[in-house]
């Protein structure tokens, strides 16, 4: 594979999560951690796919959730589905219920876990705010 300029700190991030270097790995670390993005594994799946004609679903998967437990890419469920977040950061979500965009939503300070889920092992918490993004409640709207 050719390198592409903004391969070298990619590469370096995965470098210094101690992750062995392959071309499916490094495409998908350009595609997710290149620039802001939401994506669910089979959109992953389906743009990488077209890149390299040998990448399986499983091993997008796979590699997602190597992703997610180095920390470099945050796992959130959005109506249920697993979508891979490369803001590890703690945010919430709004989500447009018409076209499906998923934009970041900054929010306060760290709350305290509520006391009903002391017995719970909490992964991440995260408020998703749903309803319409500009674009699609414009076209809603009465002419
Ligand atoms: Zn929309
Ligand atoms: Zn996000």
């Amino acid at each position: 594979m050719k390198q592409q300029p903004a391969s070298p700190s990619i590469e370096s991030r995965l470098r210094q999560c101690g992750m062995r270097m392959t071309p499916q790995r490094l495409a998908v670390a350009e595609l997710m951690l290149g620039a802001p993005t939401h994506m669910m594994p089979q959109e992953v799946y389906e743009i990488l796919h077209q890149q390299l004609p040998s990448l399986s679903p499983n091993t997008i998967y796979m590699t997602l959730d190597h992703f997610e437990q180095a920390g470099l890419l945050k796992k959130i469920f959005i109506d249920g589905k697993a979508v891979f977040d490369s803001c590890t950061d703690r945010h919430d979500h709004a989500v447009c219920r018409n076209c499906g965009t998923i934009r970041d939503v900054p929010c306060g300070s760290i709350e305290h876990t509520p006391l009903t889920l002391k017995r719970w092992h909490i992964h991440a918490e995260s408020r998703v705010w749903s309803g319409l993004c500009p674009a699609c409640s414009e076209m809603e709207k009465p002419s």
